[in-house]
């Protein structure tokens, strides 16, 4: 099997089997419900280099939160030139009174600094926690983050989300799963079925 981010081979991959979970939202007058079905299981593998590499940015995450804040950053200038240029060139009759127009400038900096503010948050949180974990649990969290960032999340119109199936899972209750993976309460029966081998034709 190859890696799932980098597509190679590699003897000492780290190895996943993860249980698909289809979410299909549908929206009426009542409001929006979901309708929830299993999918298959399936296993993924991430080769050791590309797991050290997700340790690594992790742990230093300058050019993750760039990537992340860049948009913000943008939405921050945009908004910082558009009250500029208001300020500047109030005689523009068009716009006289026109508080909408004014206000769209500050919000889009408002906006924009929100979002940075969260997405550092979250970085710093997840190196937090990732720099208090010994080395094969960071390799280990590092390589099932690229099997989600790279496994198929849709599926004509459901929504995939994935389980994994590990010593975690296998202990959990119905109930638990249904909590930390959204499950309606007859999949998450089905699931923890599936996931402590209860059900091998499922
Ligand atoms: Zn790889």
């Amino acid at each position: 099997m190859a890696c799932l981010e980098c597509k190679t081979d590699s003897p000492d991959a780290i190895s996943f089997r993860v249980l698909e979970v289809h979410t299909l939202h549908i929206r009426d007058f009542s409001g929006e419900r979901i309708i929830q079905a299993l999918g298959e299981l399936r296993d993924y593998e991430i080769c050791m280099a590309c797991a050290l590499e997700g340790v690594r940015a992790f742990l230093y995450p300058a050019k993750m939160i760039l990537r992340k804040c860049f948009g913000f950053l943008g939405l921050i200038l945009a908004g910082m030139i558009l009250t500029l240029l208001l300020t500047v060139n109030e005689s523009w009759p068009a716009l006289k009174g026109v508080f909408a127009v004014k206000a769209l400038g500050p919000l889009a900096v408002i906006v924009g600094m929100l979002g940075i503010f969260g997405n550092v948050r979250e970085i710093l949180r997840v190196r937090e926690s990732v720099s208090k974990m010994n080395h094969d649990e960071a390799v280990k969290y590092s390589a099932y983050n690229l099997i989600l960032k790279n496994a198929p999340k849709k599926f004509n119109d459901n929504d995939i989300t994935y389980i994994p199936v590990s010593k975690d899972t296998i202990n959990m209750s119905p109930s638990m799963l249904a909590e930390k993976y959204n499950l309606l309460p007859a999949i998450s029966v089905k699931a923890h079925e599936i996931i402590t081998g209860g059900a091998n034709n499922g």
